[in-house]
């Protein structure tokens, strides 16, 4: 009898649901070794292609017959790039999402370790030079006395008599001599100290953070927490030595980031990692340099501005426990951080940190699995909670802790209704707007415009015959960007001529309806022709560092005026800023999206947390032509909290979420009846399936077509899948795509706990 055959389990990056065997062909691998690599990248063949793949277990059975098997063609690590623990999460992951294994493994490397490339090329591709400076013989030899009147200069020479293996720029940046730039030159001019380029070894500069204590900390910085933000802290450090989910529920501007450094500092002290998850990197500057300001750590980020190898780097940093601070967004959920002791999710209620296509995972509910497997603390901190936290908090689930007061001495904004029913409107600006916004003006104020589309106008018709310019590949109407000359798809992202015809009747009576931030900014130009405007929006920060430099005018600014789309909403500070005004906050009233009004109450409060962050106070005015509807009365008298009760109460009535489950089957095609045959056949399934229900537990709805049910030319449709235990759910789909149909005329996706329903 021949002796059994080692056989690897292998996730291959493709759609399928199910994991690959393969052989080992080097025969001086036996399993023990095998074991200790799984969780490494293997290369295999595939068809006519070679795949990178995971090694995932290693078994002597397989179902399939063996020699029908092929051997893989190599290992790419010299050491799992997966750790257990990531692996672990992944599959946790796949299983609760119902989504290919090898496409959630993928999430978990930076893009570059996707390759076909082994871990030295890998590592060769990051190498970096950084300028190296040593001590020269004659700097061995002068005395630092010598250099008295030169008090710099002296230090530093000191310094290097007692550091003679020498210094890269890094490590003495990080020993914060103040003036080291301008002393080491005139070192180097007088000969003491020689310049050299050279490649930066990791281990060398790490090493200079191994021990991390409070001497990493910059004290002057620390500032002196309240009551409130004192409580908060000793709360979670009292429980941080286990799996312990914790709400900071704290207004805008109440210290919730101080809170978070300080506790960041214990777990530091303690010598492990923090991971800081963020809704969007670019949009938070602020808080970067304030880490960056406060911990003379290596901290690393991860964001979609960085490039591949630059990402690829602080993944590494982060992997091999060098870099102390992760600060991510959320993909940043998936990095391997060996000494991993606190995870931290700031505006826990924002959308991004649910990705909306392909591996559909929520950031924040894997945060919770992974501090579960870890046994850490978790902190969610908003002034906003989403509902599903709030329910947590409700069931005992999380420990709420509330930051009732703004810090410092800013005072909190009012927010007022400008009722324009019957009133004078110019392209989005009433006519007591622009009365309140020259009173800011004269006061030397800025101002925030806030408008929730971009572009000029969302529609362009023709006032002969209403020809009306529509996406022919969309069910969408085209937004007309006046600036670049082009109308935008803003679905498909197709761009056209803007006709000077109208392409039916030929008649040159081309109208633009509604206003754009572009429309906006242009309108306020001519109503305050010597005022500064800054439009913010994707169009005008589409550039690296657009953004940035946009915030730098307008930081400290006067008398200037910012129009911007949501992107501006977010944990900025503007201290000038007096008046905030969101100009068409109703569209949110009457929206199918069940999500709708607390998405809008959010963005409310986050708004207004842009007003009144200085020494003067803020106003929100929200122009409306529905001043009666209750939501602007339970949000404005009564606040967040109140709001959310309400609402939560018709949640609960309606059996959606946090309340009931949900699970959201989307298909497209050619057509709609490519659609309908595949999802008729997946519901006589499920009936199949539910028929020995006792109760009715699970209920499905549709199919229907999706809101906007055509897109870039396919045709879209949808099942909802409703159930009160998440636990049934799960296993109902879990059973349900086993028996799908192939049908290869049509492209689905499961989305489990779906954010959007579009
Ligand atoms: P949040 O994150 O809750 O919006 P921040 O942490 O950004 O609030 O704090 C808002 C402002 O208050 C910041 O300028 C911060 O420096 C200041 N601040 C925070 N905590 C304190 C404190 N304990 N004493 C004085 N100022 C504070
Ligand atoms: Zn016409
Ligand atoms: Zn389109």
């Amino acid at each position: 009898m021949s002796p059994s055959p080692v056989i690897l389990e292998i996730a291959l990056p493709v759609p399928l649901l199910t994991n690959f065997d393969f052989l080992v062909n080097d025969v001086a691998l036996d399993i023990t070794m095998l074991e200790h690599r799984i969780g490494s990248r293997v290369l295999v063949p595939f068809g006519q292609q070679k795949k990178v793949g995971i090694l995932l277990s290693v078994k002597t059975e397989t179902d399939i017959e063996l020699n029908k098997l092929k051997a893989i063609i190599d290992f790419l690590d010299e050491k799992p790039f997966i750790s257990k623990e990531i692996l672990k999460l992944a599959l946790w992951s796949a299983k609760y999402y119902h989504h290919a294994i090898g496409e959630v493994m993928q999430q978990c490397l930076p893009v570059l370790v996707r390759q076909a490339l082994s871990e030295t090329e890998l590592r060769d591709c990051i190498v970096e030079q950084e300028n190296f400076w040593q001590l020269t013989e004659l700097g061995n030899k002068t005395q630092s006395e010598d250099l008295k009147r030169a008090k710099r200069q002296s230090e530093l020479l000191d310094f290097f008599k007692t550091h003679q293996q020498g210094f890269f720029q890094s490590q003495l940046k990080s020993q914060e001599i103040s003036g080291w730039q301008a002393a080491i030159k005139k070192l180097e001019q007088a000969g003491l100290i020689h310049k050299q380029l050279k490649t930066i070894n990791q281990n060398e500069l790490v090493d200079t953070f191994k021990q991390i204590s409070e001497k990493n900390v910059n004290k002057e910085l620390l500032l002196k927490l309240n009551d409130e933000q004192q409580l908060a802290l000793e709360q979670v450090l009292e429980k941080k030595n286990g799996f312990h989910p914790f709400l900071l529920y704290g207004i805008t501007g109440s210290g919730k980031t101080e809170v978070y450094l300080q506790l960041i500092q214990s777990v530091l002290v303690n010598q492990k990692q923090a991971l800081i998850l963020v809704p969007e990197i670019n949009l938070t500057p602020q808080l970067f340099e304030r880490f960056e300001k406060r911990f003379n750590v290596p901290i690393a980020t991860l964001h979609s501005s960085l490039n591949h190898k630059q990402r690829f780097k602080n993944w590494l940093l982060a992997a091999e426990g060098k870099a102390k601070i992760v600060i991510g967004t959320r993909s940043a959920i998936f990095t391997p951080m060996p000494d991993l002791g606190l995870i931290i999710l700031d505006e826990e209620h924002d959308s991004s940190y649910k990705q909306q296509e392909g591996f559909r995972y929520h950031a924040r509910d894997i945060a919770m699995i992974r501090a579960n497997f870890l046994s850490i603390p978790v902190l969610l901190g908003t002034a906003t909670p989403s509902f599903e936290t709030l329910e947590n908090v409700r069931q005992k689930k999380y420990q709420c802790l509330r930051l009732t007061k703004r810090a410092g001495n800013a005072i909190a904004p009012k927010i007022s209704l400008m009722d324009v029913r019957n009133k004078q409107i110019e392209h989005g600006i009433s006519y007591q707007l622009k009365a309140r916004i020259e009173e800011e003006l004269s006061q030397n104020n800025q101002i925030i415009i806030f408008q929730n589309r971009r572009g000029f106008a969302p529609i362009t018709y023709c006032h002969q015959c209403g020809w009306m310019a529509q996406c022919p590949s969309c069910d969408a109407k085209l937004t007309t960007h006046q600036k670049g000359n082009y109308m935008l798809c803003h679905h498909c992202e197709t761009r056209f001529p803007i006709p000077v015809n109208c392409l039916s009747c030929n008649s040159d009576q081309i109208e633009k309806l509604g206003a754009g931030t572009e429309r906006i900014e242009q309108t306020l130009l001519n109503l305050f022709p010597d005022v500064e405007i800054f439009r913010i929006d994707r169009d005008t920060t589409r550039g690296k560092d657009q953004f940035h430099q946009l915030m730098m005018k307008v930081k400290d600014g006067h008398r200037q005026i910012l129009v911007g789309t949501q992107m501006l909403s977010k944990g900025h500070h503007f201290p000038n800023v007096t008046l905030v005004v969101i100009l068409d906050i109703d569209q949110g009233l009457f929206s199918t999206d069940f999500r709708a009004m607390e998405k809008m109450a959010q963005l409310i409060v986050q708004v207004a947390g842009r007003a009144g962050r200085g020494e003067k106070p803020g106003q929100v005015v929200l122009q409306t032509h529905q001043p009666e509807h209750p939501f602007y009365e339970h949000i404005l008298s009564h606040g967040y909290e109140y709001f959310s009760q309400q609402a939560m109460e018709d949640r609960q009535q309606m059996q959606l979420p946090p309340y009931g489950y949900l699970a959201l089957l989307r298909c497209d095609a050619k057509s709609e009846s490519i659609n309908l045959e595949f999802l008729n056949q997946c519901l006589a399934i499920a009936q199949q399936l539910l028929s020995n229900q006792t109760q009715e537990s699970i209920q499905i709805i549709g199919p229907v077509p999706a809101p906007m049910q055509r897109k870039a030319g396919r045709f879209r449709s949808q099942v909802l899948v409703q159930c009160d235990h998440r636990q049934l759910l799960q296993q109902f789909i879990g059973q349900w795509l086993e028996h799908f149909p192939k049908n290869h005329r049509v492209k689905w996706s499961i989305d489990i706990d779906p954010q959007d329903m579009a």
